[in-house]
């Protein structure tokens, strides 16, 4: 006999509380003992009684209202998970609890003991298997997303809770020699394969100090939906090591990125799961990558890895592609906007990859560049930076700072600053409730992925900026990655211009099927592509079966 699971509802409609209390007892495959609450401060002291496995909570109540219920609650009984009951009008308050850290919610008038019974169970679950490592604000954003996307294709639960974790992840613990060769260090490193459905899993390797499992995951997740609404045969993947690859020399990251790649050996290859480069890798680390690979099998195998050098097989075109198809989507939304490009401009964050790569197409199209910045500051001109003399600057200084004929502004100052197209391509959770607010933009395209809180989406739409959301904004690295596959695969070689011609093409169909479902369903370019993203793999899976 299974140990029965102490629930707490607290509800003070005394029709709704009694209808979940008869729903739980009613479940055959658990037992429940039930408390019901009538108000937050009963709620509270009955879980602080200690004992209690989960809080089912109703937001609206006499003594306290909305996300103030979440919050009380939580900072009062944490760690036990908390599942929101909500009403049909009160779902967008629900996604921020569960933003704010709820596991769930379950709409009222949908519930049914299995669901019920399902939700709790998981939610339990969930919080057991989290402890420090799935604590991301990453995850919670990619959750909170799926979850409202779910919501409204009212996606069926077998498929909510499949998708909601990843297939398979690994955590190893590595250790590598610094130059000093008596001094090892040991880090932890990651690679989790969110969706093995629709082919190989794809997806980059981040070398960053902040990584752990639940960033990582977050990054899988949003993989899947940006391969599914590019219509790519991949399922979404991401890896990292906790590491800041800032304070390594260059003999320390091969050591590191080749050890890594031992670790995880058994789990990529190039019908399995194919790295790329995120933050804090590049070309280099992807070549080192593809030699350890090939030295264990014996022969070379380029196609473990997309992004590599072109010497040895990568695709003409993909280092530049993230920041280029930022720009083919940028002018997309200009031509449905009338917009001259030439006589418009921009304010580009971060001058990595990305960054830098936007800021040089948009120059060349003739925007004028007005800021950008790096992690030490930013450089603003009015009437436009020299991108290309930028970037020599950066070469010898090592930043943008310092660059002649140009004022020093700080990253915050930078996001503030008057321009027609803003493009974050720097971190995550930039434009958040703070300063969403006070952003003079008119177009936002997401170079980085998560750059923009639930929050802060909802205060842009209220001011009626457009946001052009991470996946589709920057799926112009996985396309050219696919690119490379393809061409990896059958031995082929493409030109640049072809390389360019197809990434405008897939990404201009991804635009406008976007746009397009956007319009019919009343929603913002984010949960449309969400929503692309999501029905497309549920679709797969569906077709496919559950095994066994
Ligand atoms: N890391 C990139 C992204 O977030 C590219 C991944 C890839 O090329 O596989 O989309």
């Amino acid at each position: 006999m299974t140990q029965a699971m102490n629930i707490v509802v607290i509800e003070d409609n005394p029709m709704h509380a009694r209808l979940i209390e008869r729903l739980l007892l009613g479940v055959r495959q658990a037992q429940y003992q039930v408390q019901v609450a009538g108000d937050l401060a009963t709620g509270i002291a009955a879980v602080e009684e200690g004992g209690v496995d989960l809080v089912l909570l109703d937001l609206m109540l006499p003594d306290s209202e909305g996300l103030d219920s979440f919050l009380r609650l939580r900072s009062r009984i944490d760690p036990v998970p908390i599942v929101i009951l909500t009403s049909m009008d009160d779902m967008e308050l629900a996604s921020h609890a569960v933003e704010s850290g709820a596991q769930d919610y379950l709409v009222k008038g949908q519930i049914t003991g299995e669901l019920l019974s399902r939700a709790v169970r998981y939610a339990i679950e969930r919080v057991r298997a989290r402890a420090e490592e799935w604590r991301s604000p990453m995850l919670r954003l990619a959750h909170q997303q799926f979850l409202k996307a779910a919501q409204i294709i009212r996606l069926e639960d077998n498929l909510r809770q499949r998708l909601l974790f990843p297939q398979r992840s690994q955590v190893v613990t590595l250790s590598y020699r610094r130059d000093e060769y008596t001094q090892v260090e040991t880090v932890f490193g990651y690679r989790v394969q969110h969706v093995l459905t629709m082919g190989p899993t794809k997806g980059g390797v981040r070398f960053h100090h902040g990584v752990n499992l639940g960033e990582v995951t977050a990054l899988a997740m949003w993989m899947t939906w940006k391969c599914a609404l590019m219509h790519l045969p991949f399922g979404g993947a991401k890896g990292g090591v906790r590491v800041d690859p800032g304070a390594l020399s260059k003999q320390e990251l091969q050591r590191l990125s080749r050890r890594y790649t031992a670790e995880i050996i058994d789990m990529i290859g190039p019908d399995k799961d194919i790295p790329a480069p995120d933050m804090g890798t590049n070309e280099q680390v992807m070549a080192w990558m593809m030699d350890t690979y090939s030295e264990q099998k014996g022969y070379a195998v380029p196609t473990v890895v997309t992004g590599k050098p072109v010497v040895l097989g990568g695709s003409k075109g993909r280092k530049e592609a993230t920041g280029q198809g930022v720009v083919y989507v940028v002018e997309e939304a200009a031509r449905d906007r009338g917009w001259d490009l030439s006589e418009r401009t921009a304010v580009v964050q971060g001058f990595g990859n990305v960054g830098y790569h936007a800021a040089r197409f948009l120059s060349e199209l003739g925007v004028k560049v007005r800021a950008v910045s790096d992690v030490e500051g930013g450089v603003y001109r009015e009437d436009g930076l020299d991108i290309e003399g930028l970037a020599r600057h950066v070469e010898e200084a090592g930043t943008v700072v310092g660059f002649e004929g140009a004022d020093r502004v700080t990253n915050q100052e930078l996001l503030e600053i008057p321009c027609d197209v803003l493009v974050p391509a720097a971190l995550e959770n930039q434009i958040t409730a703070r300063n969403a607010g006070e952003l003079r933009c008119r177009l936002i395209a997401e170079g980085a992925n998560g750059p923009t809180t639930t929050e802060a989406d909802e205060i842009l739409a209220d001011r009626g900026i457009t946001v052009l959301p991470d996946l589709l904004a920057n799926a112009g690295g996985v396309t050219v990655s696919y690119f490379e596959w393809v061409q990896g695969t059958q031995n082929m070689m493409w030109s640049l211009k072809e390389v360019n011609q197809r990434l405008r093409q897939l990404l201009q169909r991804a635009y406008r099927r976007v746009v397009d479902r956007a319009e019919a369903g009343g929603t913002d370019l984010r949960t449309a592509a969400l929503i692309a993203g999501v029905e497309r793999v549920c679709e797969a899976k569906l077709i496919r079966g559950l095994f066994p």
